[in-house]
């Protein structure tokens, strides 16, 4: 967007810096300029540093004080590029931001007409017009902006999660497992994960219908959910299989926490006619130079070994 806007800005009022330098009027032919040197400026910025916030309220602040600088010296002229520009700021910072930016900038236009009238507006019957119609437009872009910000946020959340579920789904697990390998290596930090399975689902399904095998589903996350920590979290690996990533858990109280959680969906998680529903579960701690695959294979080994054992059981990874 940043650079959007830079190239935009580039295109537009270049050849208004030199019409304006070329017809004599180097105040507003030095705003111009400035403006155009500030949006090449954060977008190089912005590539380089991949800080586009701070380019976004760079460029708002420099296109705020422009226009204050043009009204004074083109009085209605100058006036005409408020409008694009109460929108354009919602492109470059937040909506709540945007807001301030805006308000502060009609507050300015108004203020230098209660200190020194005619500079700006003709009157003050154009300067109540101009800011009605000034803060309508900006009051519809807000709408607009706040609307799509939301949708943004909505958009993201059903991205990372497992619709049936409510679960992280496999696409931010793995992201959060690179992650985790990531702060491992240079931060030294603890992760494990405990991936588990439920037992004998496929005759739940068949017995009992695919709907009640669906509720299972649905009721095991919140009985996990539960026993873990806020920053542990819970990600649907496929099917009946979960997995749960632990942070900063000392190694000899991952198995107890392990049992702890097989228990749990033993004595809670029930069929409709109160039957339990047990899983079987591999545990691994991440350990020093190994990748998320490997640790995962670790887990999932482990778990292989709890089945054939006669599943209902934690075993932890070699
Ligand atoms: P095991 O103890 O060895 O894990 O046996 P299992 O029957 O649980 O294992 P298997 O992998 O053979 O069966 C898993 C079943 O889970 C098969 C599949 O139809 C069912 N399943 C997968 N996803 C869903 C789902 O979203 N809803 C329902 N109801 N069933 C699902
Ligand atoms: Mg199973
Ligand atoms: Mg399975």
């Amino acid at each position: 967007m940043i650079t959007l806007v830079g190239l935009l800005i580039f295109a537009c009022v270049t050849p208004y810096a030199i019409f304006r330098f070329y017809a004599g009027d180097w105040v507003v032919g030095t705003v111009d300029l400035v403006i155009v040197l500030s949006a090449i400026g954060a977008v190089f910025y912005s590539w380089r540093t991949g800080d586009t916030v701070k380019s976004g309220q760079f460029l708002a602040l420099i296109f705020c004080i422009g226009a204050v600088i043009v009204c004074i010296s083109l009085d209605i002229n100058g006036l005409v590029w408020i409008y694009p520009l109460l929108v354009f700021i919602f492109f470059l910072v937040s909506a709540t931001r945007a807001v301030i930016f805006s308000s502060l900038l009609l507050l300015a236009l108004a203020l230098i007409d209660l200190l020194w009238p005619t500079i700006i507006f003709a009157n003050r019957f154009q300067m109540t017009s101009f800011l009605v119609t000034a803060f309508m437009s900006s009051f519809f872009a807000y709408v607009f902006a706040y609307r799509t910000q939301r949708q943004r946020f909505e958009l993201k959340k059903l991205a990372s999660i497992d619709s049936l579920t409510g679960a992280g789904n496999r696409h931010t697990l793995n992201q959060e497992l690179e992650q985790a390998v990531l702060l491992k290596r240079k931060l030294d930090r603890r992760f494990a994960i405990i991936l588990f399975d439920l037992d004998f689902f496929k005759q739940i399904n068949d017995g009992y219908g695919h709907k009640v095998g669906d509720q299972t589903l649905i009721q095991l996350v919140p009985i996990i959910s539960g026993m873990i920590r806020q920053t542990d979290q819970v990600f649907r690996y496929g099917g009946e299989e979960f997995l749960v990533l632990l942070r900063e858990i000392e190694p000899q109280h991952l198995l107890a926490l392990a049992e702890k959680i097989r228990l749990g969906v033993e004595q809670k998680l029930r069929l409709p006619d109160g039957k339990a529903v047990t899983l079987s579960a591999g545990i691994a701690v991440l350990q020093d130079n190994e990748d998320w695959e490997q640790w995962l294979h670790r887990a999932d080994m482990a778990l292989y070994q709890a089945k054939n054992n006669g599943r209902n059981q934690v075993i932890a990874a070699a």
